[in-house]
């Protein structure tokens, strides 16, 4: 008998005869814990600790909630695989294609979900699961579930007009059940000949006690019976399989391998399972492939075998980040001598002061680059606070001195923005700028990369064209990244491998305000400074609320900021119409845009132009432009002065740091700027997408912006759409409170384990591991 069931067991004893043996006994709570101590989280365990010195009706109330809690956490891998012979971790990083037991197709299809060997075909645990198991009957069934049922069909009927043409009576015995067609066709009605047995998996409804389901699936035989895992098949239209038959080829592909799972062996420290009462890997790994019972839990990721999962996936990204960063400070960068004084000339040549944020995080930067130490730091402020010109100081000190710096961005847009920006700062001090992208072509590239190598061009900014082959720097000293969340892991790996000599300084600068909890966990290997003031004279952006059927009084006010000489934007959620959304479209309503304001120019921005259409339709809205309908394509950086009025529209689409960013691309003058989120009339009631919004007509301040969302939606939004992917996640996802809890749990765990073993020399196997999930190195997350 397992443990649990010997608790429970023992349990239901000392509930008999109104607690006759619990008054009876002592020592329960010892055996029991000692029976649990596995099997429970830290807090029951200690009310076992303390139970037997408790007074009776303490112990009665305590035993109560340890039954509850082993219903609830009875949710164990059942299986044991303790007593297999243990096989080398590295024996599991073997090749898809070299596994046996895999037929050429299954490989495929493995590989076509970019799974790369059997390590990480184990870790593709499943995004869902389906209840299919046959433990009820029609009769017991609570309708608005989904359930499977085995049923005999009755009769069969066909209509060609109904709703349902095809609709067929069934019974198991208990009650009658229908199943809804929506085919027309009516040879549909041979699968349900009088007497056949089906299995139906299907929504319960009930109408008028009639019980129904509406297209229900037929199983069969293989997948009754069973909890269902769902695997992310990642269907492409394209594909020739159906989605039905690709989940099942991958489950079954899957389901080959757990073998291997028995002689997986257990790598993470022993004292860090018992510490947070983790179950093993394997073990782990074998019950999400194979759930051998149901709990609601298992679609929320939420049993213990995915806490053993998350867990270890945010352990080694900590552990990654720290060994990261102990490197880094073991690499010599180039020192700055004179930088103050440097800093002092260029701050002369502005047309403005700078604020006190950007002079203080001016100061933290500066003190770092007077270090051999690599710098490695973020700074993070709100759209327009003023980041680039710190980072466009800290590069003229640096060219003073001799040393380059390359400036590498997102987009070509923002490349070309931000080096005319350099440039118009830089070129009057003598500072020579270059700008570098994939559109740069032949005889002027070749030229250009001469340049950089032989360092005449001290100022570089560029796209991810910086850090391809080729690229070469004569000194490289400073690394600005800005908007980290567009850049992978190994791109701002590259760019710092640019330099030969040293280790240059790197600064990663983001416009989105990550609340600094979270930041530093994140970033764990990075400074933080933060600019958080707004140039004086500038004038919060007025943002307001309207719906749809309101776009009058929207229109007037964009007439009359237009007769002003200001331009506007327009913001849709897609470029194109699709049936499925019912959303407007920027390409759509830019005709509409058009035949409103017939005497002005009307521009068109989205994501499918290519980079130079866009660089074209910029450089004209900047020019001569008065309205610019677009996409988010104009999210990050863009610099257009006077440009006063954003409109955005289908806005309850956007999250709220989103349309924060947004806003941001307006209010960049002292001319006073205007936000108008417009909304479907429909929306009216629903307050809850209301209120939301209605935090951005409050505040203009970028974190509290952030907080709010982070308690409204989780972090995801703030960190870019995949963000797992940024930071390596394999199962953690820090939009659930929990994993975000275990960051900062493992965290502490990471620090304290390299500080007692500061190579994981006691833990080799964990070590494989972790340059195996590694191995390309980070240098920080993005
Ligand atoms: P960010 O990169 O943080 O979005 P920028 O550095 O691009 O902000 O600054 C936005 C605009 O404000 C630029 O046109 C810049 O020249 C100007 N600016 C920056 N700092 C100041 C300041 N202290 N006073 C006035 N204008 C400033
Ligand atoms: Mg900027």
């Amino acid at each position: 008998m397992d443990s649990v069931e010997k608790a429970k067991k023992l349990i239901e004893e000392l509930k008999e005869n109104n607690h006759l043996k619990l008054r009876r006994s002592f020592g329960v709570g010892l055996y029991l814990f000692n029976l649990l101590k596995n099997r429970l989280s830290n807090s029951h365990l200690e009310l076992l600790k303390k139970f037997d010195s408790m007074p009776f009706p303490k112990k009665v109330a305590i035993l109560q909630e340890i039954e509850q809690a082993l219903n609830k956490e009875e949710l164990v891998p059942t299986v044991s695989f303790d007593g297999y012979p243990k096989k080398p971790i590295e024996k599991f990083f073997i090749p898809i294609e070299s596994l046996k037991i895999l037929d050429p197709k299954e490989k495929k299809l493995l590989k076509s979900l970019n799974i790369k060997d059997l390590y990480s075909a184990l870790w593709y645990v499943p995004v869902r699961y389906e209840d299919r198991r046959l433990n009820t009957s029609i009769k017991t069934s609570i309708p608005g579930k989904a359930v499977a049922l085995k049923v005999k069909v009755v009769e069969s009927s066909w209509e060609p007009d109904a709703k349902y043409p095809i609709s067929v009576l069934c019974e198991d015995g208990t009650s009658y059940l229908s199943l809804k067609y929506r085919f027309k066709d009516k040879r549909a009605l041979l699968s349900f000949k009088k007497g056949t047995e089906l299995i139906v998996y299907g929504k319960l409804m009930e109408y008028k006690g009639e019980k129904y389901m509406v297209h229900p699936e037929l199983l069969k035989e293989e997948e009754a019976g069973k909890v269902l895992p769902f695997y992310n098949i990642r269907v492409k239209s394209a594909e020739s399989m159906s989605a039905k038959l690709r989940h099942r080829k991958v489950r079954q592909a899957i389901q080959k391998l757990l073998e291997y799972l028995r002689y997986m062996p257990e790598y993470l420290p022993e004292e860090l399972l018992k510490k947070h009462n983790l179950y093993r890997l394997p073990e782990s790994l074998y019950f999400l492939h194979a759930p051998h019972q149901w709990d609601e839990r298992l679609n929320t990721w939420d049993t213990p075998a995915h806490h053993r999962l998350i867990y270890e996936d945010l352990l080694l990204f900590q552990l990654a980040l720290q060994l990261k960063r102990r490197e880094i400070k073991s690499l010599r960068a180039p020192r700055l001598l004179r930088a103050e004084e440097h800093i002092q000339e260029f701050l002369r040549s502005l047309p403005f002061g700078l604020t006190q944020a950007q002079l203080r995080v001016l100061k933290e930067i500066l003190e770092d680059v007077k270090q051999e130490t690599p710098m490695n730091r973020l700074l993070q402020g709100d759209v327009g606070s003023g980041k680039t010109v710190v980072a466009m100081a800290i590069s003229y000190a640096f060219a003073k001195e001799g040393y380059q710096s390359a400036i590498m961005v997102p987009t070509e847009i923002l490349a070309y923005q931000h080096y005319e920006n350099f440039k118009r700062f830089l070129e009057p001090l003598g500072v020579k700028v270059g700008l570098l992208t994939s559109s740069v072509k032949t005889a002027q590239r070749r030229s250009l990369l001469r340049h950089i190598r032989e360092g005449n061009i001290q100022v570089v900014v560029g796209t991810h064209a910086l850090i391809q082959e080729g690229v070469s720097f004569k000194s490289l000293g400073f690394a600005v990244v800005d908007e980290q969340h567009r850049f992978g892991v190994l791109q701002r790996k590259r760019l710092l491998e640019k330099s030969e000599e040293f280790f240059p300084h790197l600064l990663v600068m983001s416009a989105t305000p990550i609340p600094r909890t979270l930041a530093l966990s994140l970033y764990g290997d990075l400074d933080i400074s933060i600019i958080d003031q707004m140039p004086a004279g500038r004038k919060p952006v007025i943002t307001r609320l309207f719906f749809e059927s309101e776009m009058e009084k929207v229109l007037k006010f964009i007439k009359e900021e237009l007769q002003k000489g200001h331009k506007a934007y327009v913001i849709y959620p897609v470029i194109e119409d699709s049936p499925k959304l019912e959303l407007k479209s920027a390409v759509k309503e830019f005709e509409r845009w058009k035949a409103l304001f017939p005497d002005r120019k009307v521009l068109l921005l989205h994501g499918r132009l290519k980079d130079e259409e866009k660089k074209r339709v910029m450089e004209e809205f900047k020019q001569d432009g008065d309205i610019l309908v677009s996409t988010t394509v104009v999210e990050v950086g863009v610099d257009v002065p006077d440009a006063t009025v954003m409109v955005i529209e289908s806005a309850h689409r956007f999250g709220l740091s989103q349309l924060h960013q947004l806003r941001g691309r307006v209010g960049r003058s002292q001319l006073q700027s205007f936000c108008f989120l417009v909304v479907p009339d429909q929306m009216r009631y629903d307050q809850e997408s209301l209120k939301r919004l209605k935090v951005l007509v409050q505040t203009n301040d970028g974190f509290k912006i952030a907080e709010e969302d982070l308690k409204m939606r989780g972090p995801g939004e703030l960190l870019g759409e995949s963000q797992s992917g940024y930071f390596g996640f394999w199962v953690a996802n820090l939009q659930r409170e929990r994993d975000r809890h275990f960051l900062e749990v493992c965290k502490k765990d990471a620090q304290e384990l390299l500080e007692k073993d500061p190579y994981l020399e006691r833990y080799p196997e964990l070590r494989q591991v972790l340059f195996y999930r590694y191995s390309e190195g980070i240098i920080a997350p993005p």
